[in-house]
């Protein structure tokens, strides 16, 4: 029997890859060439349930390749940039 988003997410911190859209599509698509289109990854992304999910462990564990959470590598980077200036900040006060 499939769980809910909501159980999975209750009972451990990956289960919200059971939901993702992605799953069983190409990886090239989430994984392009330099240069090459991320826009039908984006399109998946921004239809997946766990979009949300997906972007912060890629944002928290760093990921350094790929489209997750609907933003690349270097989308991912300028928030983590941001999150951190943010924290430098707080610390500071
Ligand atoms: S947000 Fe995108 S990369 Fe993340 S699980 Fe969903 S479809 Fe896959």
């Amino acid at each position: 029997m499939q769980r809910t988003l909501i159980e999975a997410l209750a009972v451990d911190d990956l289960a919200w890859q059971d939901f993702s859209s992605c799953r069983g599509a190409d990886a090239d698509l989430f994984f392009p060439e330099r240069g090459a289109s991320t826009r039908k990854a984006k399109s998946i992304c921004m239809a997946c349930e766990v979009r949300v999910e997906c972007l912060e462990f890629a944002i928290v564990s760093g990921e350094k390749f790929g489209i997750w959470g609907g933003l690349s590598e270097r989308e991912r980077r300028k928030i983590r940039k941001e999150r951190s200036i943010a924290a430098r900040r707080r610390e500071a006060v």
